[in-house]
This record gives C-alpha cells, structure tokens and sequence, in this order.
C-alpha cells in the first residue's frame, strides 16, 4: 500500500449523526463509523452520549494501526470504543492476513482535553497496544518536541504510510496535527475545525498556524479534518 504519487481526494459526502431531539428516544447509533477508504476510519461519537460529539481516526498500516483520540466518554457501555476498534481490526485483517504474526494498535491523541482522552482506559489491557499519554510530558517526550518543538516527528504504521507530526500548541498545550500521506488527511484535532475556535495561547496559535500553512505547501491535503463539526438545532 506504498503511496507513491500525491493523494487522491476520495468523496467525503457522509452524513453525520446529529443526535436526536431526546437523548432517551436517540435513534443513531452509539458510535457512527466511516470508512473513507479501505485502511482508514473515520469514527464519530453520538452526540445524544456526549454533546461534544469528537471525531476520531483509525488508521490500518502494513505493521501496525493507529488510533487518534479516544472520544468523550469513558464507560464503554455508552460508548463501546474498544469493541468498536477490535472489530475494526478484526474486519482489516480478515482482508489483509498477517499470517503468525500481531497487529499492534498505538493510541495517540490530538490533545489532552477531557473529551479526547476519556476512552483510553478502555485500552488499558488491550494485547499488543501501546497508549501514549496525552499530557505534554508525555505527549513531547514520545514525539521528540521536549527536544526541538519545531521537529517533524515520524509515526511509522508500516507499506509506507507513515505520518507525520507536528506540534501545533495555541487551543492546547500539547495539541499534535497529524499529516497523513495515504490519504492526504491534515487531522488538526480542536486547533482547526469548521466552527467555534477556543484558543487558549494566542502567540502560540499564530505561530502554530503559519507552520500549518507552511507545512501545506510542501505535503498535498485532501481534506482539512479536525474533531468536532459545530451544528445548530436545526437537522442537516
Ligand atoms: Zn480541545
């Protein structure tokens, strides 16, 4: 699955679920799962299960998968992150066999706010997996940016999809923006997104998105994805 040549924008035409009128009589389902291409998932949270509604991504590489960010939620009976991912998983190597071998999955997160961490216990005795933690001791000293913040750190999933990582500080701390080559997914978690922006470090937020725009000249995007979608009462 080596990506040789630029990415191509595949349609994104999906409806998000928007929860319902009452979370009690909520018809979407707890989790709504995307599948943009073969090897790469776009999954939601039920918005009548946590308003904040995050999206996260599940990335299959020849060696390993990633998952970025654990949603809002930390029971997984409202929010069956872990069997969700395990079936994912599953289904990918039904299609791709690793004969004798594992399939390691790496959680990673876009930020250490509440509402992108909360599944991660869910992982916690999952074999084979590797949590890195959110918070920014943690969060730099796996992407090297404790060293040299500037760095673009490497996220090797194995065929060659390999990610790339920035730091991008400003609505958080330790926000990281993950460049997908397979794709050409630009994932900016909570720093961009189409609706309402918190920003918490405003030099910091500048400086993060002249690197961002910087960084797109040299790498072709496809789509722009953080992890919410703002959306009024009205449906659509
Ligand atoms: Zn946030």
């Amino acid at each position: 699955m080596a990506s040789a040549g630029a990415p191509i924008a595949r349609p994104l035409d999906v409806r998000w679920i928007h929860g319902s009128p009452s979370a009690k009589h909520n018809t979407d389902p707890d989790i709504q799962v995307h599948e943009y291409d073969e090897h790469t998932v776009i999954l939601r949270q039920n918005k009548a299960i946590h308003y904040e509604a995050p999206f996260l991504f599940l990335l299959f590489g020849a060696e390993r998968a990633v998952l970025i960010d654990t949603g809002a939620t930390t029971e997984a009976e409202y929010f069956p992150l872990r069997a969700t991912v395990d079936g994912l998983v599953a289904k990918w190597l039904a299609r791709n066999p690793r004969p004798g071998g594992d399939y390691p999955l790496l959680v990673l997160h876009t930020h250490a706010h509440r509402d992108h961490v909360a599944g991660d216990g869910q992982f916690a005795d999952r074999p084979s997996t590797t949590v890195v933690g959110a918070d920014l001791p943690t969060a730099w000293a796996y992407f090297g940016f404790d060293r040299d913040a500037e760095a673009t750190a490497r996220v090797d999933l194995g065929g060659g999809r390999v990610l790339k990582c920035l730091a991008t500080p400003g609505h958080h701390e330790a926000a990281v923006t993950y460049y997908d080559p397979w794709t050409g997914f630009l994932l900016t978690g909570d720093t961009v997104y189409p609706g309402r922006l918190y920003i918490n470090d405003w030099p910091a937020f500048g400086r993060t998105v002249e690197r961002l725009v910087a960084f797109t000249e040299s790498h072709p995007v496809t789509y722009v994805l953080g992890c919410h979608i703002e959306m009024t009462r009205d449906p659509g």
